[in-house]
């Protein structure tokens, strides 16, 4: 069984965890194997902008897959960016190991609303999808439904759903059938 390493970086509540594991075996068919929280990423700290470098923390993180995994996904309350955005809900490696989905700006109290449980597990699946999306090669949608459409804004991330379009199932089920059988790939590969 192909397993996804799910990685805390600082604390994270753990019904939020305990959803993110349900939501990767719903998507991608994968079971997951939770690794020992990360401390408190203060390496990853910019005073200047009051925000975690994502970068940085992905640069920490890729030390931390374990070998039987197939991907490495964090979790974090921190908010997080990239020198050229503003904020980013999380990053990931296009056709890589690591995905990482911040869960600061998915919380209602980040925009000075009431607390909203239910909210924050559906917004924090959709982000996962999202992110663990482009480790299997998935690149943004134009579908507007699409959990692989591009979202700035948590108006974004609410108007999308959490299920694949039709064009981007296949491109997943591709990726993760080469993931169950990659000796596959090098029979096609030989003359
Ligand atoms: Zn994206
Ligand atoms: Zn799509």
């Amino acid at each position: 069984m192909k397993t996804v390493a799910v990685v805390t970086v600082g604390a994270v509540a753990a019904e939020v965890l305990a959803e993110i594991e349900l939501c990767l075996g719903r998507h991608f068919g994968l079971e997951s194997q939770r690794l020992a929280p990360l401390g408190e990423p203060e390496f990853a700290w910019e005073p200047a902008r009051q925000q975690y470098s994502v970068i940085a923390i992905m640069r920490e993180l890729l030390r931390f897959c374990p070998p039987q995994a197939v991907r490495l996904l964090a979790l974090t309350e921190k908010d997080l960016f990239i020198p050229m955005l503003s904020f980013v809900f999380g990053q990931a490696q296009l056709n890589g190991t690591l995905a990482i989905v911040s869960l600061a700006r998915l919380r209602q109290e980040f925009y000075q609303l009431p607390a909203n449980p239910p909210l924050l597990l559906a917004r924090a699946c959709k982000e996962t999808v999202h992110e663990m999306g482009h480790t299997f090669g998935l690149t943004h949608c134009l579908e507007r439904k699409c959990p692989m459409s591009l979202s700035t804004t948590i108006q974004q991330v609410d108007g999308k759903g959490e299920n694949f379009c039709a064009n981007c199932t296949i491109v997943l089920r591709e990726s993760l059938q080469l993931l169950r059988s990659p000796d596959m790939l090098r029979t096609e590969e030989q003359p």
